[in-house]
């Protein structure tokens, strides 16, 4: 399930599965996405619901750079800008009967315009997830994401050349996507449990959980 252009939606992912479970779509975008929700018991919040001062002032900022460069657009965002940072929410999960799930939730880039759609809710490109192979959530500069099809590109790659999930999604990430200019990171969980959270940008958030129940969280490169 997927969904994007949403204003009002507090939980998107909640949003999504239910596209996924009782609808006969995939992804809905916009008033329908919202209209859909609004009958599905999705909650619903105003808008300001989401300001937060610091993104605010974020913007501020990024629209004045902007303006000083001669109306460039968010297409050159992150060259032009390179502290622009990504503020993307993934999650890639097994469950103990062996499903693969994963889920990213977005704003998007700071100042994206004209009805941009990122990565995130593209099936394939910024999440994807295949029980014979492995699930994967991205981050990172979307457009790069898309025209590489970064999450299924890894799944691609165990399921039709055997890769393992470590190599798969490093070759997706360091080789493929640093050749073509794109920045970010994926995590990934393949359908044994193994993980892989490769990224080539200075840092990515991340972290993890197995059986143990030990939460390890780790922010930089090692
Ligand atoms: N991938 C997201 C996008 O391009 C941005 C992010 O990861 O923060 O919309």
């Amino acid at each position: 399930g997927a969904a994007a252009r949403l204003t009002h939606i507090k939980n998107p992912i909640s949003l999504v599965r239910k596209i996924m479970d009782v609808s006969e779509h995939v992804m809905l975008v916009g008033d329908g996405a919202e209209i859909f929700a609004g009958e599905n018991g999705i909650e619903i919040v105003d808008s300001s619901y989401f300001f937060t001062e610091k993104r605010w002032q974020g913007l501020l900022k990024i629209k004045e750079k902007e303006n000083a460069v001669d109306n460039k657009g968010s297409a050159n965002l992150v060259s032009e800008y390179p502290d622009s940072k990504f503020g993307t929410v993934g999650c890639a999960a097994l469950d103990k009967n062996g499903n693969l799930a994963a889920g990213t939730s977005t704003g998007g880039m700071t100042n994206k315009k004209y009805g941009r759609v990122g990565d995130s809710p593209i099936i394939g490109a910024g999440t994807y997830a295949n029980n014979n192979t492995c699930a994967v959530s991205a981050t990172g500069h979307g457009e790069y994401f898309i025209r590489a099809t970064v999450a299924h590109d890894i799944s691609a790659l165990m399921e039709y050349k055997g890769m393992n999930l470590n190599d798969a999604a490093n070759d997706v990430i360091n080789r493929k996507l640093s050749n073509m200019g794109g920045t970010g990171g994926v995590i990934a969980i393949d359908k044994n449990g193994n993980i892989a959270m490769p990224f080539n940008t200075g840092g990515m958030f991340r972290g993890y959980v197995l059986d143990d129940g030990k939460f390890i969280v780790k922010m930089y490169k090692e």
